[in-house]
């Protein structure tokens, strides 16, 4: 992201009414956040905003002012469609199948495939919010208290509490200005990473009960079983890979999380020194040093496997 592209952002935005915006399938923070604080930035500068997510808002973010404006279709024409954090275009779903690529992509995954016609990508940036923050300074949007809690959202979930190696002073001053225009870090913080439903914390006793070890590496596994026991209403491990991660002395946590439609949701975490992402990439998905993913077609059994076998290969490799 440097100067011409912002401004060339900015022509785009002017020139535009009718605007989508989308961001990845299972959404995390940073993708409803982006979505929203960017919707609502569009939307004060008195365009027309789409805002959509296939997968929809998750019930952890519906305390946020325009969650409900989410929709899981686009529908009509557009003068303008705006990608956010999404790595790459299989990240989206469906939802461009009848529209082509996009025009804008705003990024900070370093895997990022560069595939609209305008790429604002920054990797140093701990969250894809830090850069809609970023263009609102350079455009002088409009910030309000809404719009800053959606972005805080997104700073917060992706930065995991600000523990994130990539987290900054320059993280903290941005939180510190979203503080100031309003938006209530501690009950952000309580509703988007602390607040798990009964259902999530049973899910995660499955996963919990059948955790394994082999030196620095450890793994568990969520089946389509153990969301139907559970009651689990998602379709992602309710962050128990973040639990893995706080186990002493563990370079690498995988997660294996069975899907209906015959694939694998596989998520990887590293300490510092080990970057995930590249073996992410060796399954199709991507991701950042410390925490990447892949959505892998085949058999639970068979893709714990080939992902342990790979992700050993790694360790041992000494990368
Ligand atoms: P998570 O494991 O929490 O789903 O994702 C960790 C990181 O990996 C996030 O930055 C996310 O964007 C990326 N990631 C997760 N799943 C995929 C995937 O299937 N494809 C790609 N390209 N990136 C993914
Ligand atoms: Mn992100």
């Amino acid at each position: 992201m440097n100067k011409e592209n912002i401004q060339a952002f900015g022509n785009l935005v002017d020139r535009a009414d009718r605007i989508l915006i989308i961001s990845h399938i299972r959404p995390d923070g940073d993708a409803v956040g982006s979505l929203i604080g960017l919707g609502l930035i569009l939307e004060e500068l008195g365009k027309e905003i789409n805002l959509v997510l296939e997968d929809g808002v998750p019930k952890v973010f519906h305390h946020l002012t325009g969650f409900d404006r989410v929709f899981k279709e686009a529908a009509g024409i557009y003068d303008l469609v705006i990608t956010v954090d999404c790595s790459d275009i299989d990240r989206i779903g469906s939802v461009l199948d009848e529209y082509g690529e996009p025009d804008v992509n705003i990024d900070h995954h370093p895997t990022n495939t560069h595939f609209a016609s305008l790429n604002l990508i920054r990797e140093d940036a701990v969250a894809t919010v830090e850069l809609i923050y970023d263009l609102t300074l350079a455009l002088s949007y409009p910030l309000n208290q809404p719009i800053a809690e959606a972005l805080l959202t997104g700073l917060l979930t992706d930065s995991l509490g600000f523990r994130t190696s990539n987290s900054s002073p320059r993280t903290l001053r941005i939180a510190a200005e979203l503080q100031e225009q309003g938006a209530d870090l501690q009950a952000l913080y309580r509703k988007a990473m602390l607040e798990k439903s009964y259902e999530a914390i049973r899910y995660w006793g499955k996963g919990l009960g059948r955790i394994q070890r082999d030196g620095g590496l450890v793994w568990t596994s969520l089946s389509l079983e153990d969301r139907r026991e559970t009651e689990y209403p998602g379709r992602d491990d309710a962050d128990l890979v973040n639990v893995l991660t706080r186990i002493r002395d563990v370079d690498i946590c995988v997660i294996f999380v069975e899907q209906k439609n015959g694939t694998v949701k596989v998520s990887w975490r590293s300490r510092p020194g080990f970057d995930v992402s590249l073996i992410a990439t060796q399954f199709g998905g991507g991701g950042h040093k410390p925490a990447a993913g892949a959505d892998i077609n085949g058999s639970l059994d068979q893709i714990q496997a080939d992902v342990l076998e790979a992700t050993r290969k790694f360790l041992t490799s000494g990368e």
